[in-house]
């Protein structure tokens, strides 16, 4: 194996292009249709389905699981888009274990649900590999939209806003649509670029224009917006991140773990792609899980998450810290990180160990030290850069049920605006219905 790039203990190809292929496969593979009727058949279509209550977008999954049932999946993907159009990735990001397949019958009788996510999957891939674009617009109605940020929020925006005739233009900071699907998602769960796949497929409806390296902050202000356009949607999701406070937190091989996944994600070739040997993750939640496992599936040998609570408060689902567990990845709970060693770059960390006491995390003045060339940060993101006019509520913006903001004309959505639960669905969700009141407001 040729040695690679090198910093420290930080290097590319240690694995080969196969092993790296093998890794990196898709985690729940596709289901063909013989596997979907089965799957289907396990439904007993309940009335008041409690699996469709517990959906962000809810989807009516009874009669799309009855659609699949009578061969009938392009019917299916339509059932599932009318409520969520990104319903594609959703199959293969939601987190059903905690959503829908927690509440169905058949969990709760069995222990085995009826597998939702993957028969979404199913119906909504036949309808896109066929190309079908499902929605048409209604009559031009004159109205113009702006949607700042091309994530799951303002591209549901854009798609309902479409449908409803408006025009919209969509701001978008970076050079490529999706926002985290694109550049954040685990690769394993999004295969074969289908984030850009599903951006071109959602934009056949038409009406949207997308407006690359340009957003609020560059080149655009709030108050511009509002006087150019008739509404203007805010989904530029959470862009800061918050610091470890830990002495040596300067050091080489200390990164932000989105940062490592949006790399990793956009790397043409993952072999070239620089890992730790021993790498530590701080965090609970997705993205520290995330960044844990594919670090071990870069070839890096010691993968461990510290976080500082219990088991049971992590962020990161019990399905997702066994699938850690299952790539070798060692979790530590009650640990918090107190210093990086090392002179210039990483080479250990020092962690403290926690106690919580009525819900407050304290050091026990206890400590361990750990082997770390690379230490990612997954400690949480933050809003940033947003215009003060904007009320806030905790660190978010302030908005209603339908995501009015505080500023007359303009809503919010996603990540960056407060309720929700971070999830990819919650954004889409969002995104829609403020779509939905946007264009209520739109046509008095
Ligand atoms: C590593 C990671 C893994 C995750 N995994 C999962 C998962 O498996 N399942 C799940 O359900 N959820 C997951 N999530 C959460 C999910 O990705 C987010 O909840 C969702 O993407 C939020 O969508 P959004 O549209 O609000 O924001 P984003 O997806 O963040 O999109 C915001 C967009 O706005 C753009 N933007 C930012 N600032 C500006 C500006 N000033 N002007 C113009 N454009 C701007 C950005 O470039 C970006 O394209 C994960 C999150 C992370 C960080
Ligand atoms: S709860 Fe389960 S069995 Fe009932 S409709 Fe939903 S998927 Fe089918």
């Amino acid at each position: 194996m040729a040695a690679g790039h090198q910093v420290s203990g930080v290097r590319s190809e240690r694995l080969s292009a196969q092993e790296i292929a093998e890794n990196f496969a898709d985690l729940h593979a596709p289901f063909d249709a013989h596997e979907a009727a089965v799957a289907a058949d396990r439904c007993y279509f309940c009335f008041d389905a409690p699996c469709m209550t517990a959906c962000p977008t809810s989807i009516d999954i009874p009669q799309f699981i009855r659609e699949i049932q009578g061969g009938h999946a392009e019917s299916a993907a339509k059932t599932i888009l009318e409520q969520n159009i990104l319903g594609g990735m959703c199959a293969r990001v939601c987190p059903t274990e905690t959503l829908c397949e927690e509440v169905c019958v058949r969990e709760v009788a069995e222990g085995k649900p009826v597998e939702i996510g993957r028969l979404q999957r199913y119906a909504t891939d036949m309808l896109m590999e066929r190309d079908v674009h499902p929605f048409t617009r209604a009559t031009a109605t004159g109205k113009r939209v702006a949607v700042v940020g091309a994530g799951p929020a303002g591209l549901a925006a854009a798609h309902r806003l479409a449908v409803h005739g408006h025009e919209v233009t969509v701001y978008e900071a970076k050079a490529k649509a999706g926002g985290l699907n694109e550049f954040g998602i685990a690769a394993y769960k999004s295969t074969n670029d289908f984030a850009a796949r599903e951006v071109e497929w959602l934009l056949q409806i038409g009406g949207i224009s997308i407006e690359y390296g340009r957003g609020l902050g560059m080149g655009l202000t709030l108050e511009g917006l509002r006087s150019d356009f008739d509404a203007v949607f805010l989904s530029v999701g959470l862009q800061g991140v918050n610091a470890l406070r830990a002495e040596g937190e300067g050091k080489d091989g200390v990164r932000d773990a989105v940062d490592f996944i949006a790399e990793l994600r956009q790397a043409e070739d993952l072999t070239a792609l620089p890992v730790g040997r021993n790498v530590v993750v701080i965090g609970g939640g997705m993205t520290a899980v995330d960044a844990a496992v594919q670090s071990k599936l870069l070839g890096a040998e010691n993968v461990t998450i510290a976080y500082r609570r219990g088991r049971d408060a992590m962020g990161a689902s019990r399905f997702e810290q066994d699938l850690a567990a299952s790539k070798g990845v060692k979790l530590m709970f009650n640990v918090m990180p107190k210093a990086i060693h090392g002179n210039g770059s990483a080479v250990e960390i020092e962690l403290e160990y926690t106690d919580v006491v009525d819900g407050r995390v304290t050091g026990t003045g206890e400590t361990v030290r750990l082997a770390a060339d690379q230490v990612m940060k997954a400690i949480g993101q933050t809003l940033e850069g947003q215009p003060e006019a904007l009320a806030l509520e905790g660190r978010k913006i302030k908005v209603s049920e339908t995501g009015r903001t505080s500023v007359s004309g303009v809503w919010a959505g996603g990540d960056c605006a407060s309720g929700g639960d971070d999830l990819t669905v919650t954004a889409v969700a969002e995104g829609r219905d403020a779509a939905e009141d946007i264009h209520a407001s739109l046509i008095g």
